[in-house]
């Protein structure tokens, strides 16, 4: 059975490799080189999100947690342990019993293999941790543990898996139009396949739309931008955005400090790259927490990518990081995800493949 794989993002490279493995003919198609759009644009983070647990989403978190635990293990030249301060602030927005009960959830979904457990530190500890930190209000910080990534490097990995496994990576092969009916129109013409699964990210629900093809689960595109700054040490910190829900992580990586992120709806005609509000908004934030302030000539680079969420919520920080999986005819399109949960939701693409191939 041949199958259609377009994007050559985390998502797209995880679906092709997972039907590879399970037997299928494959072919993926990538409109420019592989892992360049919101895959290599992310926190670098292999995470369960521990925000998220704010918001109900266990089920999310747990499965992430598993994921993360299978990156680290599997691929431990691309990936690391990092330790990641939660500062708490006398006008701290999160209580010290709420930011336990999360991290105590976070250690239990982890699992008695977890990367280690959570604890409290003194303001003195934080210190000796983290000694840019801010003095003045602190009562101390959560140490816990998540892991971090090079995103691109290991996209391209799971690349290789994909040769490996028998795929067909083309790159530079825009999709020009889709019919649910399995074929698929690139610059040399149609091309007819037995399914075709859309996992463009962002630009999913455009390709629909293009195709004249009905969007069953319409995105929220929220770009998120990061800023790289002179290091902080080997400690990431998680950081309340003064009078926001929001967090940013100042996070150690390759011997800089990457802060991030910001979140503003984009609209896909918008360049993708971080704006002067958005690199104001998070230095604003860094200096809130960290000395020597920073100023915008200190920026070593910046970056921004796409977040392609699933349409749930007015306020796009609390939008829902899950995917969904919806059929028409012979194409499966899939929305939202992340990074961390990329192989599962390449898993729950096979099996509902296996599935639509019994009932013929
Ligand atoms: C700022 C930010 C920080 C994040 N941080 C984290 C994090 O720390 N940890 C985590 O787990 N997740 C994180 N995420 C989420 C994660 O990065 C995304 O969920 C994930 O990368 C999405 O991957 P994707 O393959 O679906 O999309 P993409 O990586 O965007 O891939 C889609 C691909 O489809 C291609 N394409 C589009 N149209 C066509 C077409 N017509 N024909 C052929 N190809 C096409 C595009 O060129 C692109 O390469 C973050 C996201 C953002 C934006």
């Amino acid at each position: 059975m041949r199958i259609a794989v377009i994007g050559g993002g985390i998502n797209g490279l995880c679906t092709a490799w997972e039907l590879a493995k399970a037997g299928y003919q494959v072919q993926l198609f990538e409109r420019d080189a592989l892992m360049q759009a919101t895959s290599r644009a992310s926190s670098k983070l292999l995470h369960g999100g521990l925000r998220y647990l704010e918001q109900g989403e266990f089920r999310l978190v747990r499965e992430a947690l598993q994921e993360r635990r299978w990156w680290l293990n599997k691929t431990s030249q691309l990936t690391r342990r990092i330790p990641l301060l939660y500062p708490l602030y006398r006008q701290g927005r999160r209580p010290r019993w709420q930011l336990k009960i999360g991290l105590m959830l976070y250690d239990f979904f982890a699992g008695r293999k977890g990367i280690g457990r959570h604890r409290w530190l003194t303001a003195a500890q934080t210190l000796r941790c983290s000694p840019q930190l801010t003095a003045e209000g602190l009562q101390g910080a959560y140490l816990f543990f998540d892991g971090q990534m090079d995103d691109y490097q290991l996209g391209l990995w799971v690349a290789a898996q994909c040769r490996k496994a028998g795929v067909t990576l083309f790159e530079h092969q825009p999709v020009l139009k889709l019919a649910a009916s399995g074929e698929l129109l690139l610059s040399s013409g149609w091309q007819s396949f037995d399914r075709i699964i859309n996992v463009a990210g962002p630009w999913s629900e455009a390709l629909l739309q293009q195709s004249n093809l009905p969007v069953q689960q319409s995105l929220d595109l929220v770009r998120g931008s990061h800023l790289l700054l002179p290091t902080l040490g080997r400690y990431g910190h998680m950081l309340e955005v003064p009078g926001s829900r929001r967090i940013v992580f100042a996070l150690p990586y390759k011997h800089q400090c990457l802060l991030g992120t910001t979140e503003v709806r984009q609209q896909l005609h918008e360049p993708i790259a971080c704006s002067e509000a958005e690199r104001d908004e998070l230095l604003a934030v860094y200096n809130q927490y960290f000395h020597p302030q920073m100023q915008p000539v200190d920026v070593l680079d910046s970056f921004a990518g796409v977040r392609p969420l699933l349409k749930s919520s007015a306020d796009s920080s609390r939008a829902s990081r899950e995917y969904t999986l919806h059929w028409q005819q012979q194409l499966l399109t899939v929305s939202g995800g992340k990074w961390t949960t990329a192989r599962a939701l390449a898993r729950q693409v096979a099996k509902q493949v296996r599935q639509s191939t019994k009932q013929m």
